[in-house]
């Protein structure tokens, strides 16, 4: 029997597994795609907090040395300025979903992470002490607990009965890679339908394409003829298609999971919440979900935490996945180019040159202003905690190059000694630093100092100190699990 049972080897299935063997659990990801290889383009980057998230787990130079970092935060018409993000990664990292893909799973076999390719799940069983997942072919699986990482069209979301609820589709889009007789415009067209977009590939000859279609289309697989229908009414000609590589349909849907949750069975990534490609998120959410869930989950495995942990998943996940959600729906309904919409895009701009605004909205689309709830008190908490230049004992160190093996820190910045975490050493790794920089939150600015932080594997406080243990012992135990008792070390 597996601890842990992935389905999906997308970008966020590949986040989990990778944070699942971290902490030491046994998991295995179920990939129905019988190669690596990812048939057309989906994502073409993500943004700042998912850079730092790579940054905290040590690889994100793998992701660097291939990408190309470009400030391309926008919101309709409105170009936001990264750069002037408090982080160090302050721009998003144009990079194809492939790469992604290939860079992640070079880290989940290093790690050891078996996947097993050529098995499509097909449903699943589960009892009080664990779940049988059964594929189209070959015998059943068991595993301690089930994540479907699965993607919008979920298996797993729909055999455990979990609903989406949100904005149904009112547009649907063609994305195509095909062969052309004609030659093609390049670049984007917005008209009263929607947005359109056309580039030449790497290979020359053939042509990536996005058409909005003048009606919504069907939930079935697109055709040539289809795709040709669509082009002759945004260009005038079909330029020859032929010969397509890859169709595919999206819509702009926008819902998510009203559970992340049910029993022994998790969602995660697109699998808990779909919505349309606008402002490249898809990924950093996925990779979200996975770092919260990752070390709850491997705790809950190993009986450090109980159960009653993985309910902070959603608690968590949702409310900031429906922000994100909301803006996503936002930038959306603004791909049009008919008179309206380009007066509410003008509006809009207007308003976004108060650095206010600027600022509000930066944050939110570099993920960098996530805030989970985690109670009152100095703002940090529930924040992500800054990559700050410390210098200890034993030299400098980032914070970031703190979290690399997804251990929880007790940054301790005062006196030494001063704070006694014995009876989680087993756990929490207790540094001792000076800083004596500024601390500054993004949207939020600087904020006062603390004189200690107790940092997650997701990299966000889940406790401030002022010179005092005050609610420390309270925090540990929420989120590391009960003190080891004197006799147990
Ligand atoms: C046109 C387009 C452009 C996009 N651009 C961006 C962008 O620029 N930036 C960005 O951040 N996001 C973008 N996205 C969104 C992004 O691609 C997704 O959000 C992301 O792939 C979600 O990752 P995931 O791992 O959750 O799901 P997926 O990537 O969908 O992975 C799911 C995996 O599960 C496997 N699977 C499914 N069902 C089963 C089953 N029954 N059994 C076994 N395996 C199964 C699939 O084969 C797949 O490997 C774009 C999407 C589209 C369509």
């Amino acid at each position: 029997m597996y601890d842990v049972a992935v389905v999906g080897s997308g970008p966020t299935g590949l986040m989990l597994a990778g944070e699942l063997a971290l902490a030491g659990v046994d998991v295995v990801i179920l990939e129905r795609r019988s190669t690596p290889d990812l048939v057309g383009s989906r994502a073409r980057g993500f943004h700042s907090r998912t850079i730092e998230i790579f940054d905290q787990r040590g690889i994100v130079d793998r992701f660097l040395a291939e990408g190309r970092t470009a400030q391309a935060l926008s919101f309709g018409s409105t170009s936001l300025d990264a750069g002037t993000l408090p982080s160090r990664h302050p721009y998003t990292l144009g990079l194809g979903q492939s790469h992604i893909e290939r860079i992640l799973l070079g880290w989940v076999e290093e790690l050891g992470v078996p996947v097993r390719r050529g098995l499509e799940v097909a449903g699943f069983v589960q009892d009080d002490a664990g779940v049988d997942v059964h594929v189209a072919e070959g015998e059943p699986l068991r595993t301690a607990y089930l994540v479907g990482a699965d993607g919008g069209r979920s298996v797993i979301r729909t055999v455990a009965d979990i609903d989406l609820v949100g904005a149904k589709a009112t547009r649907s889009h063609l994305i195509a890679e095909v062969e052309v007789t004609e030659e093609t415009p390049t670049g984007l067209r917005l008209d009263d339908v929607g947005i359109h977009a056309m580039n030449v590939m790497e290979d020359g000859r053939t042509v990536g394409m996005v058409v909005t279609e003048q009606q919504l289309g069907p939930a079935t697989e697109p055709t040539l003829a289809e795709l040709c229908e669509a082009l002759t009414a945004v260009y005038g000609t079909d330029f020859g298609a032929h010969d397509p590589r890859w169709i595919s349909r999206f819509t702009d849907a926008t819902r998510q999971a009203v559970a992340y949750r049910r029993g022994r069975v998790l969602l995660a990534g697109d699998a808990a919440h779909i919505h349309p490609p606008t402002g490249g998120q898809g990924i950093g959410l996925g990779v979200q979900d996975a770092v919260n869930l990752g070390w709850k989950l491997a705790q809950v495995v190993r009986g450090v935490s109980p159960d009653s942990l993985l309910d902070s998943y959603q608690a968590e996940r949702q409310p900031t996945t429906a922000r994100v959600l909301k803006n996503v729906m936002a930038q959306a309904l603004l791909q049009r180019g008919d008179a309206r919409t380009e007066a509410t895009r003008d509006t809009i701009s207007e308003l976004l040159s108060f650095g206010g605004p600027r600022a509000q909205l930066a944050g939110l689309l570099s993920g960098l202003d996530v805030c989970y709830d985690l109670g009152d008190g100095h703002r940090l908490l529930g924040r992500r905690m800054p990559d700050l230049d410390l210098t200890t004992a034993h030299g400098p160190r980032r914070v970031f190059e703190l979290l690399h093996d997804a251990r929880p820190v007790l940054l301790d910045l005062g006196e030494p000694h001063s704070i006694d975490i014995t009876p989680w050493a087993d756990r929490v790794q207790h540094i001792s630093a000076d800083y004596t920089g500024t601390w500054e939150l993004p949207v939020i600015g600087t904020v006062t100092a603390p004189v200690a932080v107790a940092i997650r594997p997701d990299g966000h406080v889940a406790w401030v100190g002022d010179g005092t243990q005050t609610g420390l012992g309270e925090a540990l135990t929420t989120w590391f699990g009960q003190p080891a008792k004197k006799n147990d070390a």
